[in-house]
């Protein structure tokens, strides 16, 4: 008999970790041993668009979190299931197989996942096992936060105000720091029974997502694995100053930033996290879209720094700005949760269903807009050709090309360039959003479909933008701003580095 905690792509951690505890909890009072099980799963992997940067990253960190399981005799079974549609009765059979009664798992919101959970759940009951999956991946969990009329929030601002109020309401449950397992717990002595049952080291590589050997070293400087590692790149944004342009390879973690609580990362946040040429922002986001690092963790350390009881979200200061940025996290997962259709390839506005887009569908009257086409004299843009400039940064608009190479270059770009690269992509090439939703989340470290299709459908104006369709960002007003002096676009379009000065934002006349 024992329990199974079921690890998934986007908790990768031990501490905080609100399935993982519970597990713990239930292996404890039982006295039973507790096995992590981890499934690799190409398929799942192929229908979420997920590259090989981000299943590259998820297995260092699996690496470390069998390391340090492995030092409370808790083995991380890792099992490779090719088929995504019996991966319900994958988990089960392993769960049988070593007779335990408990599976444990953290929800996964998107549509398919629920289903599988949902379907897992049946079969478990069948079994006589006991399934259960909970909440860990927000600070407010989906469906909390409400309307008057009870409804979801379709705007972000009315969320967070009322996000705010129902977390510092109910600070103990919201922030709960989750007890890991520990040594001292009777039951590993349960667990020192399996030695060697499971001693299989977990797969460095995955058929179908290999790096090349320069991509996996580059990651390895960029996105060290790891939650120690996380913990210290929070620290940082905390408590040191940002340093000029380290949008290179760098290692985020290298010395030479000054301790200094007043113009700390943080603490200027709210004037300069729109600055791209330097590290403005936390750089968190592929180890909280990873689980790597806790959302609670975060929201915890603000806390702390402060020395204050409650969280604070005011536009007024800097750790404020931040503690709404990843309300903006919590609001997108709610949308993913309350309108289903998201997650699916439907815009969350409807009306906007039947955009004929550029790169039209077989199914869309692709004579009839050609031949308005021909009427307005407007000649026709290759769709293909266009979409492999933009991806490729060969779009001929410097901040657009920087925002594209870095991505390629480090699974990783500014908030404000997506921005600008997704407006670019939809508005001003009229390409389908999905496209590039599609193309961000193959590259990105932190690509999670909530937050991914929020930013795309937000850009597109087809979300939750409270903006009407034609806030068209200018991509040399833009760049002015987000990288005014130029350096962000000399890194990563070098054939521009030797225009000087000014000249490398302004708009060609
Ligand atoms: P910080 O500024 O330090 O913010 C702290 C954390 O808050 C982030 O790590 C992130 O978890 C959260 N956050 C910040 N801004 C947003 C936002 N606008 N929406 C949701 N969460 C936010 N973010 C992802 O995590 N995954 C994605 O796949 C993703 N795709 C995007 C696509 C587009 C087109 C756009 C415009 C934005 C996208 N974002 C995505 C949001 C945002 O760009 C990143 O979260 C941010 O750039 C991460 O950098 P950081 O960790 O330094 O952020």
């Amino acid at each position: 008999d024992s329990v199974v905690y079921w690890m998934r792509m986007g908790d990768l951690r031990i501490y905080d970790n609100r399935a993982l505890s519970l597990a713990s909890k239930q292996a404890k009072k039982d006295n039973l041993p507790l096995i992590v099980l981890f499934i690799l799963s190409p398929q799942d992997y192929i229908a979420h668009d997920r590259g090989a940067k981000r299943i590259d990253f998820t297995l260092r960190n699996l690496a470390i979190i069998q390391e340090a399981l492995s030092k409370l005799d808790i083995p991380l079974k890792v099992i490779t299931h090719p088929v995504r549609r019996t991966l319900p009765t994958a988990a089960i059979s392993f769960t049988e197989s070593i007779h335990a009664k408990h599976l444990y798992g953290n929800i996964e919101y998107e549509v398919d996942e629920l289903r599988r959970d949902i379907s897992i759940c049946e079969i478990a009951r069948k079994h006589g096992i006991s399934a259960q999956f909970v909440h860990n991946k927000c600070v407010v969990e989906p469906g909390v936060v409400r309307t008057k009329q009870d409804r979801a929030y379709t705007v972000y601002s009315p969320y967070q105000r009322n996000w705010i109020s129902k977390l510092n309401d109910g600070l103990s449950h919201f922030l709960e720091n989750c007890a890991p397992p520990s040594p001292n717990d009777p039951s590993i002595r349960q667990n020192k029974l399996l030695s060697g049952i499971f001693d299989e080291p977990c797969p460095v590589s995955l058929a179908g997502f290999e790096l090349s050997e320069e991509d996996k070293q580059m990651m390895q400087l960029v996105w060290p694995a790891g939650e120690s590692v996380a913990l210290e790149m929070l620290q940082r944004f905390l408590r040191t100053k940002a340093r000029p342009s380290q949008l290179g390879p760098v290692d985020p973690l290298a010395p030479g930033a000054e301790e200094s609580d007043k113009k700390s990362r943080v603490a200027v946040y709210q004037d300069g996290r729109n600055r791209a040429d330097i590290d403005s922002s936390s750089r968190l986001s592929p180890y909280l879209a990873a689980g790597v690092i806790s959302v609670r963790a975060c929201i915890r350390a603000t806390m702390e720094l402060r020395k204050s009881k409650t969280v604070d979200s005011s536009r007024q200061n800097g750790m404020g700005v931040w503690v709404q940025e990843i309300a903006w996290r919590d609001f997108y997962v709610d949308i993913l949760a309350s309108f289903p259709r998201v997650s699916m390839g439907r815009p969350f506005l409807e009306k906007y269903a039947d955009v004929v887009w550029e790169d039209y569908q077989e199914d869309q009257p692709r004579a009839k807009k050609e031949e308005a086409k021909a009427e307005q004299g407007v000649s026709s843009l290759d769709p293909q050709d266009a979409i492999q400039r933009w991806k490729d940064g060969l779009t001929g608009y410097p901040i657009v090309d920087a925002a594209m190479r870095c991505i390629k270059e480090m699974g990783w770009v500014h908030n404000r360039l997506r921005m600008i690269a997704a407006m670019f992509l939809v508005k001003d090439l009229m390409i389908d959003w999905r496209v590039g939703e599609r193309y961000f989340m193959e590259q990105l470290m932190d690509g999670d479909l909530a937050s991914n299709n929020g930013g795309w459908q937000w850009s597109a104006s087809t979300g939750t933008d409270a903006a009407p369709y034609f806030r068209i960002f200018n991509p040399y007003s833009q760049s002015q701003k987000a990288d005014p002096s130029g350096e962000l676009i000399r890194r990563f379009v070098p054939e521009l580095a030797e225009l000087k000065g000014r000249f490398i934002i302004r708009q060609p006349r």
